[in-house]
């Protein structure tokens, strides 16, 4: 572990292709940009470092490299991942009707414990949406997951979806 912070989480990003998960990891991560490329599982992830109290949490946030459009996340992905950024696209019903099978998956390979986060992305688009608020709001209710509408694009909400996760790992992890 490095020595300029207390905690190291791992944290992953899922959801359908083109939902907007590696524009919401820019603009999270930009202040402090380092990605990093991991071309033999076919993952990139983000560091950023958070303060939370009087400890320095680094968050290593991780992104695929398109292989979700394959149905081919692996389980090495999700392992050890204490949190995750579950994202769909408000004006693409059928990102919203995958979610099903990312909360299976993620149930399969995250650990029981793992946070996870909902994340309606686009929320820009209003004129196109597809995808209610309200019907957001109930899954995650159902699922009993945290829920955000976010623009990656007109950066609303992004820093807070990030930091309800990460603060939110540390709470359940000391
Ligand atoms: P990924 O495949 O889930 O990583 O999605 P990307 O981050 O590559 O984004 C897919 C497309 O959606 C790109 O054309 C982005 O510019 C666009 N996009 C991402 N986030 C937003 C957003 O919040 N609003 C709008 N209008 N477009 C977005
Ligand atoms: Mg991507």
């Amino acid at each position: 572990m490095d020595e300029d912070c207390d905690y190291l989480f791992k944290a992953v990003l899922i959801g359908d292709s083109a939902v907007g998960k590696s524009n919401l990891l820019y603009r999270f991560a930009k202040d402090e940009f380092f990605l990093d490329s991991k071309p033999t599982i076919g993952v990139e992830f983000a560091y950023r470092s958070i303060k939370v109290g009087d400890k320095i949490i680094k968050a290593q946030i991780w992104d695929t490299a398109g292989q979700e459009r394959f149905r081919a996340i692996t389980s090495s992905y999700y392992r050890g991942a204490l949190g995750a950024l579950l994202v769909y696209d408000i004006t693409r019903k059928s990102t919203f009707e995958s979610l099903k099978k990312w909360l299976k998956e993620l149930r399969e390979f995250g650990g029981p414990e793992m946070v996870v986060v909902l994340v309606g992305n686009k929320s820009d688009l209003l004129h196109s949406r597809e995808v209610n608020l309200e019907d957001g709001r109930s899954l995650a209710t159902l699922e009993q997951v945290s829920f955000m509408e976010t623009s990656a694009k007109e950066n609303l909400n992004v820093e807070e979806a990030f930091l309800h996760m990460i603060h939110r790992i540390y709470e359940t992890t000391s």
